[in-house]
């Protein structure tokens, strides 16, 4: 775990290699320009970065989260939207590997694994963020259908997805009374609010989703009736480790970065690095940037080795996003003025950095789970 192995070594690699000739030469424009550019994901997937950790059954690397989380790393050095995308594309295929049938695995999986078919995760709604629960798009049985209505909010990939994972209430108020639903991208009845406008993560689209009476078949269901909040609360577990890697990836980026600049740029006679107090908070960034790593590998190993893991994904969460802001926003200081314009990429990183303490569960939420964990060891 403190020393990749020669395979994760290679995998690292050709990982950076590959999002620095792919990702690298568009990141600026496509985060000025809000540019979502599919060709990306279609190389990504080539590359087999879509599916990571999909069984190689359904046309994935077979790898572990491990491996997910030193790419997802990679991604996000590059491009913070990008390591997003790859990381939400993952839920879909992380669902359907744990709850559903084989029949639905093989309908979306291998297109989801190589990067042919983009997925999205659709939870959240107006009126319900953080108490996820509390959500009201309703799905009504019929004799041989399931036909869902209400909206959901904030939806990464909202109008660009060809599969959404759509949590709806089959039942009564609380988390018994949710299911999950696979609903296909041009589902009649299905259609997409205004393409928020954000400070940062602006390359990867945020949409409204609206069901309309979207009519489905009874197969469409995940999981069992009333396991929908379970469905999406293990997927979050997993997903954490993903933002968590995105976060090292963006705070390594903003770290190297701002040390370069700061060997280089001279003040008073002297690169501004050897005044301490410059070089101590470097010496801060990149400590930062290790220890949040080692939080997100164990995370992952735990994962892998089928340990109970979510409070240290949460806690991996917390601690590598958290250091991102921080890291983030200090890259910018070390910058000066320069730091604060557009000619250098700090700025863009420190935007891309606040989105990644909200996703996935803010960072209060993830700091209850931790809490409860906590009280659970203690035997409270
Ligand atoms: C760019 C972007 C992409 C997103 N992508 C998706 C997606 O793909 N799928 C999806 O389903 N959702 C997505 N979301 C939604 C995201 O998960 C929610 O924004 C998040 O869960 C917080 O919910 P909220 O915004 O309603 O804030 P609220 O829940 O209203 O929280 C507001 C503040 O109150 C705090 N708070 C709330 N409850 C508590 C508590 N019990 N204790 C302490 N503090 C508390 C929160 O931490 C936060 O600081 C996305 C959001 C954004 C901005």
């Amino acid at each position: 775990m403190f020393e990749p192995s020669d395979e994760q070594r290679a995998l690292i690699e050709a990982t950076r290699g590959f999002c620095m000739d792919r990702l690298g030469p568009t990141a600026e424009a496509d985060d000025e320009h809000e540019r979502f550019d599919r060709a990306h994901l279609a190389a990504l997937g080539a590359q087999g970065l879509a599916g990571i950790a999909t069984s190689e059954a359904y046309g994935g690397l077979g790898l572990g989260y491990l491996e997910y989380a030193m790419v997802i790393e990679e991604i996000g050095a590059i491009s913070a939207s990008w390591a997003v995308g790859i990381a939400v594309t993952g839920l879909p295929q992380r669902i359907l590997a744990d709850f559903g049938t084989e029949e639905q695995r093989l309908r979306w999986m291998p297109g989801l694994a190589s990067g042919e078919l983009l997925g999205a995760f659709a939870l959240s709604e107006a009126g319900s963020g953080s108490d996820a629960a509390a959500l009201k798009t309703t799905a009504v049985r019929h004799a041989d259908k399931w036909v869902l209505t209400g909206s959901k909010y904030w939806i990464t990939h909202g109008g660009v997805a060809d599969l959404y994972i759509v949590m709806a209430r089959t039942g009564a108020p609380g988390p018994k009374g949710i299911s999950a639903f696979l609903v296909p991208g041009d589902a009649p009845g299905l259609s997409f609010g205004r393409k928020e406008r954000k400070m940062g993560l602006r390359a990867s689209p945020t949409a409204e989703v609206i069901l309309d009476g979207v009519e489905l078949p009874l197969d469409a269901m995940i999981g069992q009736e009333g396991g929908g909040f379970g469905v999406a609360m293990a997927a979050l577990d997993s997903g954490r480790i993903t933002i968590a890697a995105t976060a090292v990836g963006l705070a390594r980026s903003a770290t190297e970065y701002a040390a370069r600049y700061a060997a280089e740029r001279k003040q008073f006679g002297q690169a501004i690095i050897d005044f301490q107090g410059v070089g101590f908070m470097l010496a801060d960034m990149a400590t930062q940037v290790e220890y949040s790593r080692l939080l997100v590998h164990k995370a992952a190993w735990l994962r892998d080795n089928g340990r109970p893991y979510g409070d240290v994904a949460a806690m991996a969460k917390v601690t590598a996003t958290d250091a991102a802001m921080k890291i983030t926003t200090d890259a910018v200081q070390v910058l000066g003025g320069y730091g604060y314009c557009k000619d250098h990429p700090v700025e863009r990183y420190m935007r891309d950095a606040k989105i990644m303490q909200i996703v996935e569960g803010t960072n209060q939420v993830q700091r209850i789970v931790i809490a409860r964990a906590l009280k659970r060891r203690v035997g409270a």
